[in-house]
């Protein structure tokens, strides 16, 4: 076998242009056809770079000068941009953001998927990209003898404090930020990573965007919270609005920040949300999206290209907490939705009973192994819907939908480079693909969402 040349160095220096982004938003240059990954480098640029790590099959390089500017890269807004690490295309103007979305998909369609003339639409953005999430996930610690509480530095363990988060509400900055001062004045001691000592380790605040409630969950090492009473005291005197205040207790030495244990110490076990006018119920380990605005977007049009008379049998395979069955179940006339997580599957069936929904039955497992049992027993799907993770469908599962050929396939995904992949699969097995749709979830970072409908040809 002949070795494969590198063609760049370590600490050498290449004049390069970018090509793409890569899903963490690095540019992609190419050095003789080697690729090279930068960070803060927008495609179309010229720029003079560093290469600063060498593997097999690409490398890392830092930009040190700049030739040729992209006339869509912008002054973040955020102060705190470089070194928080929680967005990554903050130095692209939102309009590039969607563009740069949508040749993402475009691309990794024509490349990966070998589909060259897909009818993918424009990336549906929002009004307003930010303060769009409704949780937000705190470390605390201290810093020179304070209490800090913010992000991880990049790479690092090290917290550093943060006033403002462009892309969480600003109540959950304001009670991120009580809560710092509350820690201080009532001596609750912040975790201490490296002596696992302390209190304190996480805060998390939830926010129903539609009813207001919020959740706070206090991830803490030990049971006891010193001054607990007045804690909470505080807090839900500030905040009326706070409804639910829970506990989790994690004693482990781990980056996982959630432990085994969690007791509501003051209100409600759940909060409530509601999108698409169905309620759903959020406990403090639930999970749920982030982003409900665009969810409703994502999720309508998945339920557009099902297009549902009211007599259809539907599945819904990697269903979660059942947001995209119950959307369907209101057009349907049976929708069974699988997921493997069963506190999911316990989710979706308390939030389809909260609503009356009487058209929906859930299983717990994989979609590859349950998809075929339903059929086993003579349920046909007229449409099938997928919203896999990042890693995409199970080929079995693709087999197994191409052998039910259901009318209809919409396919939700988060990953656009396995979608091709699948998206490959199901052309070859008979599919038309008639259009794919992406919609920004999670603006300022890279990550891609979108919806792709394929009709049986
Ligand atoms: N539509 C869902 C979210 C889907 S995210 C909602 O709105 O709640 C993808 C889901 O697939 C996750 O919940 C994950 O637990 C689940 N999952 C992963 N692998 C699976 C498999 N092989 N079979 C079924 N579910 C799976």
């Amino acid at each position: 076998m002949t070795k494969k040349i590198v063609p760049v160095q370590k600490n050498e220096y290449y004049d390069v242009k970018i090509e793409s982004l890569t899903h963490d938003g690095l540019g992609v240059a190419r050095v003789d056809g080697f690729p090279v990954f930068v960070a803060n480098a927008l495609v179309g640029e010229e720029i003079n770079m560093k290469v600063t790590l060498v593997k097999k099959t690409y490398a890392f390089g830092r930009a040190v000068d700049y030739f040729v500017t992209s006339g869509e890269r912008v002054k973040p807004e955020c102060g705190i941009y470089k070194q928080c690490g929680g967005c990554q295309v903050q130095h692209l103007s939102y309009e590039g953001q969607l563009k740069m979305k949508h040749d993402t998909v475009v691309n990794h369609l024509k490349r990966i998927g070998h589909i060259e003339d897909a009818n993918v639409l424009p990336t549906i953005g929002m009004q307003n990209p930010s303060r769009y999430r409704n949780k937000t996930q705190v470390p605390f610690g201290y810093a020179d003898g304070k209490v800090v509480a913010g992000f991880y530095q990049k790479r690092s363990h090290e917290i550093i404090n943060m006033q403002s988060c462009l892309i969480q509400t600003d109540i959950s900055d304001q009670i991120v930020e009580t809560m710092r001062q509350l820690c201080q004045e009532l001596e609750i001691d912040p975790y201490n990573e490296s002596l696992n000592l302390g209190v304190l380790r996480h805060v998390i605040v939830r926010v129903g965007f539609k009813t207001e409630e919020i959740m706070v969950t206090l991830v803490t090492r030990t049971h006891e919270i010193p001054n607990s009473e007045l804690l909470i005291q505080r807090l839900v005197s500030k905040y009326p609005k706070i409804k639910s205040i829970a506990q989790n207790v994690n004693p482990k030495v781990t980056n996982v920040i959630f432990g085994d244990e969690t007791r509501i110490l003051y209100g409600e076990p759940y909060i409530y949300d509601e999108m698409n006018g169905i309620r759903f119920a959020i406990s403090p380990r639930s999970f749920y999206q982030v982003n409900p605005i665009q969810t409703e977007t994502l999720y309508s049009k998945a339920v557009e290209y099902a297009q549902l008379s009211g007599n259809e049998i539907v599945f819904d395979a990697y269903c979660g907490i059942g947001t995209i069955t119950l959307f369907l179940a209101q057009h349907a006339k049976q929708v069974y939705g699988v997921e493997i997580i069963p506190e999911a599957i316990e989710d979706a069936k308390m939030n389809a009973r909260l609503n009356g929904f009487e058209n929906t039955q859930f299983a717990v497992g994989k979609s590859e192994e349950i998809i075929p049992a339903w059929i086993e027993n003579g349920i046909v799907p007229d449409v099938i819907v997928v919203d896999p993770p990042r890693k995409g469908c199970d080929r079995s599962l693709l087999d197994t939908m191409l052998e039910a050929a259901p009318d209809r396939i919409v396919y939700v995904s988060c990953d656009s480079s396995t979608l091709a992949r699948d998206l490959r699969v199901l052309i070859d097995g008979g599919y038309k693909l008639e259009v794919v749709q992406p919609v920004d979830m999670f603006p300022q970072t890279a990550h891609i969402e979108c919806v792709a409908k394929l009709v049986r040809a």
